[in-house]
């Protein structure tokens, strides 16, 4: 999966969010909305050209004073600028270049990565010779298009994707070889006090100057004779302690972690419950096919009555719905209840996502499972399903041989995928099922 994150910038009413719902068309993106101070700030992930990159709306301020406004956009530009290793610098052309545009620029100019300077709005040729004002802005790579109609946003993503290294779309980092786990979640859930407990003894904080590394941290770790890689973005908390930033800064660096794990330990707070935001980064996980742990930090601080567990984890898998096959671990990093255990799941489900059924076991077990109840006749066609294989992927790919592959549907295929689950136990890990013609 690609690490690769492309951040829209621009000030309000240029075409942001319509461009990146664009991109996402027909992608099934996950895309979230994170209400605040800022109108929403959209993530997702798209592909062009066989290249898969993350996008992140930055969103824009809708209210304040002129100066607090421009103040706030400039932050998000640095962050953009700082996180994001492309930025998509869009304007609008029926509006001309603005104070705005020009104090953006500013900022953007300096950037060391590409920026691409993208005209919005060039909807037909008259405003195609207008666009030509903003060449003067003095970006190298400058794009015309409608982000209503589509025009011109081929050519930019060719651009875009062509800077993309095929490394950074493959799996490259996995030559070492060692399970590598992700700790995600929302501010002050628990990360760092976590990651603290795990290497008994406190890390070094990344310092507060501007410009230092803003890499995620791999720290080489041996638990139960078991070597792994724990990737940490907590660090980052300590440079800005505006809330909004923070909420921005832990979407980013949850995306890039999780875009460099196998697994991801996803942290709530147990007290605050599940937010939309931690289900849609549930949701991205899933998608790019990542294993997932779920700790409910903060046990500690809960009554406890009998069921309150159980309760509580029904309760979540609703909201993790439909893909509820997920480890979920009620943990106190203060008191260090469950940690390691933590650590011990994240390795299971690391090794379920390796899983490698030997075809003849899963034909035996699956051809059973069909047998026992039969796809709906469609049409009158009677639907069968003769082979199963597993795919060489790295997310547990199966492949089901039939005469009429268009005419199963979702529920016949909840009930293979639910087969192969309990068949073969891969708790925590993305399956995907797909149906060929035979
Ligand atoms: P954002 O605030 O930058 O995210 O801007 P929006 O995506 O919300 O768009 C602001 C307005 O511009 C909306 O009314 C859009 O329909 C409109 N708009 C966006 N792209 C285009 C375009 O390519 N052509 C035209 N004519 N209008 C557009
Ligand atoms: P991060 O922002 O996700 O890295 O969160 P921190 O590790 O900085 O923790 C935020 C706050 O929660 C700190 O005050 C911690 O002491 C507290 N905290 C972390 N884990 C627990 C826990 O298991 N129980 C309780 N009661 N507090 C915790």
């Amino acid at each position: 999966m690609s690490g690769y994150t492309v951040a829209i910038v621009g000030r309000p009413n240029v075409g942001k969010s319509t461009f990146f719902n664009r991109m996402l068309e027909h992608r099934k993106a996950i895309v979230d909305d994170v209400s605040g101070v800022t109108r929403d700030r959209q993530y997702g992930m798209t592909d062009w050209n066989g290249k898969q990159f993350n996008v992140i709306d930055t969103g824009g301020f809708v209210s304040g004073s002129e100066d607090v406004f421009e103040r706030e956009i400039a932050k998000q530009v640095k962050i953009a600028i700082d996180e994001a290793n492309a930025v998509v610098f869009m304007v609008d052309v029926t509006t001309g270049i603005t104070h705005l545009d020009e104090a953006m620029a500013e900022l953007l100019r300096r950037a060391t990565k590409p920026v691409y300077l993208v005209v919005n709005k060039v909807d037909n040729g008259q405003r195609e010779l207008e666009a030509a004002e903003f060449y003067s802005m003095g970006f190298d790579h400058n794009f015309f298009i409608s982000s209503i109609s589509g025009s011109g946003t081929g050519e930019l993503l060719d651009m875009i994707t062509s800077a993309i290294a095929p490394e950074e779309t493959e799996e490259v980092r996995r030559e070492d070889g060692l399970p590598k786990f992700a700790i995600i979640g929302q501010p002050n859930v628990g990360k760092s006090s976590l990651l603290n407990a795990l290497i008994g003894q406190e890390r070094t904080i990344v310092s507060d100057i501007a410009g230092t590394t803003r890499d995620t941290i791999h720290t080489h770790y041996k638990l139960f004779q078991k070597d792994f890689i724990l990737i940490d973005t907590a660090g980052i908390r300590k440079k800005n302690k505006e809330k909004d930033d923070l909420e921005f800064y832990s979407v980013i660096r949850a995306i890039r972690a999780m875009d460099e794990a196998d697994v991801c330990l996803l942290l709530l707070d147990a007290a605050k419950g599940i937010t939309g935001q931690d289900v849609s980064i549930f949701s991205l996980a899933a998608r790019k096919g990542k294993g997932v742990v779920v700790l409910v930090n903060k046990w500690d601080l809960i009554e406890k009555e009998t069921n309150t567990a159980r309760d509580y984890e029904k309760n979540l898998k609703m909201k993790l719905a439909p893909f509820t096959d997920v480890p979920v671990l009620f943990v106190s990093v203060k008191d260090k209840t469950r940690i390691f255990k933590a650590i011990e799941t994240a390795l299971e489900v690391f090794d379920n996502k390796q899983r490698k059924i030997p075809t003849s076991q899963l034909n035996e077990v699956m051809l059973k499972a069909v047998q026992a109840y039969h796809a709906p006749v469609v049409r009158g066609n009677t639907v069968k399903i003769k082979y199963v294989t597993q795919l060489p992927t790295h997310v547990p790919s199966f492949a089901f041989f039939t005469n009429y592959p268009d005419d199963i549907k979702q529920p016949y295929k909840n009930y293979l995928e639910n087969q192969l689950r309990t068949q073969f136990n891969f708790k925590g890990v993305p399956v995907r099922i797909f149906f060929r013609k035979k």
